[in-house]
């Protein structure tokens, strides 16, 4: 009874290789759920890409990477005083300090700490100003032994718009003379591959090093799939009650009980699909179905999406096939549509 992530082996790996060959610097990143592989995969992975660096999101998430991946590990999430103390690797993580008063703490806890300074962008995460940034650069070069790696952008998803900010918070970046390689590095996110070559031919004495997680993971969407199985069957004539509310409907069909439920992140977001009112229109002339308002699962059966029958339970979703519809054996398997990032398989499988 399992949720099962399939990866196309040799079509993934290609991926990653023709993305690392195309990304100068490039710098993959591995958080959260691994985006749906587990980061402790996705170290691997960097470490058989030969990166040198691989980003995680944060903290908590070092004890996964720190013996897959043996080069330096940057951590996104800004460092806080309250952060524990580095348990393992410590000479190799490089950390992002957000906040002026952040180095101060860091500097005087650590003076050997490595750290890339963080300049805020209109995502307005995390990040100085042009101002703070300034500053830090005057903390840095008066701090004898400083290790500032660089400066780092978290830029928007903006699908090719982010170029005129990147080159204005660029020309901040230089301004505020950071020693040695600080001076010249510059880490950045969700720029695309001709904005990158833009920035690269534009900023010839600049290393611009990209912070990839989705297009490098995730970015050959073929090579990757969901299924989950059938697990059960049962008939179910026009109003009889089943489920946890005893709930019914005015039309005869199937139940169909599958693998995958809110436990793998299973229906906490609304299906990737038209919703609106429109959609569902759509929905009831087609089968009628809109009219017991259910809600579209994400579960796929002889090629339609399906409706949930009830909410998804925690390990399993229950599912109403139409009377008419061919009803899957027990033991099959079916395609599930999900995103990655919040879907946690029970069993990843590379072939
Ligand atoms: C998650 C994250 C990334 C990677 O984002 P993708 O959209 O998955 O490529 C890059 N930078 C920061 C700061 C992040 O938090």
């Amino acid at each position: 009874m399992s949720l099962v992530l399939h990866v196309d082996g040799d079509r993934w790996r290609n991926h990653l290789r023709e993305t690392h060959a195309a990304s100068p610097g490039l710098v993959p990143v591995a958080k959260g759920n691994g985006y749906g592989l587990s980061v402790g995969r996705l170290a691997r992975r960097a470490q058989w890409l030969g990166v040198d660096t691989l980003a995680v999101g944060t903290y908590p998430e070092l004890p996964e990477v720190v013996q897959r991946f043996d080069g330096d590990l940057l951590v996104l999430t800004p460092w806080r005083a309250t952060d524990p103390p580095l348990a393992a690797a410590a000479e190799r993580v490089v950390h992002t300090v957000s906040r002026g008063d952040d180095l101060v703490v860091l500097l005087e806890r650590n003076p050997r700490a490595r750290f890339v300074l963080e300049r805020a962008t209109s995502m307005l995460r995390h990040g100085m100003t042009a101002r703070e940034l300034w500053d830090a650069a005057r903390v840095v070069r008066s701090t004898r032994g400083a290790r500032c790696e660089g400066v780092a952008l978290h830029l928007p998803l903006g699908r090719g718009g982010n170029l005129a900010e990147a080159e204005r918070l660029l020309t901040e970046v230089v301004g505020a003379d950071l020693p040695g390689a600080a001076r010249r590095t510059v880490y950045v996110s969700h720029l695309s591959r001709a904005e990158l070559g833009t920035l690269t031919q534009r900023w010839p004495d600049l290393v611009v090093r990209p912070r990839i997680g989705t297009s490098l993971w995730l970015g050959d969407r073929d090579a990757l799939r969901v299924s989950a199985e059938v697990l059960d069957a049962h008939e179910l004539p026009r109003g009889t009650a089943f489920g946890y509310r005893g709930r019914s409907f005015a039309r005869s069909g199937h139940l169909l009980v599958v693998s995958g439920g809110t436990a793998h992140g299973i229906g906490l977001e609304a299906p990737t699909g038209d919703l609106g009112a429109r959609g569902r229109a759509a929905t009831l002339a087609r089968g009628g179905l809109g009219a017991l308002g259910l809600v579209r699962s994400p579960f796929f059966v002889d090629g339609a999406q399906r409706l949930f029958a009830e909410p998804p339970h925690m390990q399993a979703s229950m599912l109403f096939v139409p009377a008419g519809d061919r009803v899957p054996a027990v033991g099959d398997r079916v395609d599930v549509r999900v995103r990655y990032t919040t879907t946690t398989a029970d069993r990843v499988e590379i072939d």
